[in-house]
């Protein structure tokens, strides 16, 4: 099943629960122009359904669970990810 948490309360209970190697961040520092982006979605791929999706010639993949959280700068727009594997 892949969870998809929009929910800002439930964002907040997740990021402790969902990190699997870290505790995932309220915010991050956006790609493109440096400002701290802030956490606005939650993908918890906890069967393994997007990871299964691997191609044959990739070097670095997530395998088994994992979780993507996706950031979105207050000053540019831009959509900022990290990802989390079991
Ligand atoms: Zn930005």
């Amino acid at each position: 099943m892949i969870d998809i948490i929009t929910d800002n309360a439930e964002i907040l209970r997740s990021l402790e629960k969902l990190s699997y190697q870290g505790p995932l961040s309220r915010t991050l520092k956006c790609a493109k122009c440096e400002c701290e982006a802030l956490i606005m979605m939650i993908i918890d791929d906890e069967d393994g359904e997007i990871s299964q999706q691997r191609p044959d010639n990739v070097r670095i993949w997530p395998h088994d669970a994992m979780v993507i959280a996706l950031y979105m700068c207050p000053e540019c727009g831009e959509i900022t990810v990290d990802w989390n594997q079991a």
